[in-house]
């Protein structure tokens, strides 16, 4: 056994230190940019993406595609591509921009991977130019077998935008790399949803890992895409300040209309008392609530992947999160902040972050709400 003593850090653990700046409002930070990928692909795009959870629906890319952010469609939802992507539907849908600012999400399974080329040949027949991009997700990408099938995928797909995971070092990075991925997802056990590192102590720090990983795929002329943990528009912008070149977000664009699910209605009794009838009574409160739940959960097991019950073991969580509204109003308040800490750096661009600025390790959790 090895004890390694360098210090981790995780998005509570720094801040970002502020420096003069030359820019004189926020709406001079561009939040776009182009990628130019290892193989060959060229898109541009706000470089944040919806996760492939109950987040990942085509309601949410209907609205992120329209600020040129990215979703993850979840896997569950991978026969409406067909749907959607229809002779008949032709006008009712912008296809490009859909499949531009979507990810076709796929696991380790041959079958899967059969139902994406069936896809592409569909999109081939009723003569769209296809460019599908691709996000293979598992739970553990520590294996050969996960790497020997990225390599299956890229062959199938030379020049499509693949992005791969999860991981969290930069050795694996390098051999997820070498099998064909351009970008690799960073992130073991952070999730809002994820119990990994309470059931089975593994887990990697977020910053660390995005600046070690960052380092290892960029060498490469690949890049990473950070997931996970993210909580505020703050812990976003350290992320890029840390190097990722986009990041992968569920938890906060939960709870909205554009996650799937229905809105339930609870009545509390609260604390604060109001005058009735002549005696106080405790005041009720209603609440609206979505539910939220991590992939490899029980409850996503049982609404999803009958019959694929190893696809991750339970280390996922349920929970009611608060409903938000439109996740128009997310988005605003993220991109907002993301603007806001560009001029406290001088980085007059998202790809810029990591250039510009500075974390500096803090002993103590800043402030979150
Ligand atoms: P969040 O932004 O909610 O903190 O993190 C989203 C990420 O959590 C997802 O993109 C995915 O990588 C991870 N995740 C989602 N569901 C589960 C789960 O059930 N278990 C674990 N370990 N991770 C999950």
């Amino acid at each position: 056994m090895i004890l390694d003593h360098e210090i981790k850090l995780d998005f509570s653990d720094v801040l970002i230190r502020p420096k003069r700046s030359t820019l004189e409002s926020r709406s001079q930070v561009k939040l776009e940019r182009v990628f130019k990928t290892l193989h060959g692909a060229e898109f541009s795009g706000v470089p944040i993406i919806a996760a492939n959870m109950a987040t990942g629906t085509f309601e949410m890319l209907d609205v992120f595609s329209q600020e040129k952010m990215f979703v993850a469609i979840a896997k569950h939802n991978n026969k409406k591509w067909l749907e959607i992507f229809s002779k008949e539907n032709i006008s009712l849908y912008p296809w490009g921009r859909m499949l531009n600012y979507g990810f076709y999400t796929i696991g380790m399974s041959d079958q899967e991977l059969q139902e994406l080329i069936q896809f592409k040949q569909h999109l081939i027949k009723i003569g769209y130019k296809y460019d599908i991009k691709i996000c293979i997700d598992i739970a553990n990408g520590y294996t050969q077998r996960f790497a020997s099938f990225v390599s299956k995928v890229r062959k199938e797909f030379p020049e499509n935008v693949i992005i791969a995971g999860n991981v969290a070092t930069p050795e694996m990075v390098q051999e997820l790399v070498i099998a064909g991925a351009d970008y690799c997802k960073i992130g073991l056990g952070p999730g809002a949803m994820c119990s990994t590192r309470l059931k089975t102590g593994a887990g990697y720090p977020q910053i660390s890992a995005a600046i070690e990983c960052s380092d290892a795929a960029h060498g490469l002329g690949a890049g990473i895409v950070l997931d996970g943990g993210m909580r505020s528009p703050g812990d976003v912008a350290k992320a890029f300040v840390a190097n990722s070149d986009m990041v992968m977000i569920g938890g906060m664009f939960s709870g909205t209309d554009e996650q799937e699910g229905d809105i339930v209605e609870k009545s509390f009794e609260s604390n604060e008392l109001e005058w009735d009838n002549g005696v106080y009574k405790k005041k009720t409160i209603t609440k609206q609530y979505k539910v939220f739940y991590g992939m490899s959960s029980e409850y996503a097991q049982e609404k999803h992947m009958s019959g694929m019950k190893n696809y991750r073991t339970s280390e996922g969580r349920v929970e009611e999160v608060e409903y938000k509204g439109p996740v128009q109003n997310v988005i605003d308040d993220l991109l907002g902040g993301l603007r806001s800490a560009g001029t406290y750096i001088g980085a007059n661009s998202i790809k810029n972050f990591g250039k510009c600025g500075t974390l500096i390790r803090v002993n103590r959790q800043h402030d979150r709400f």
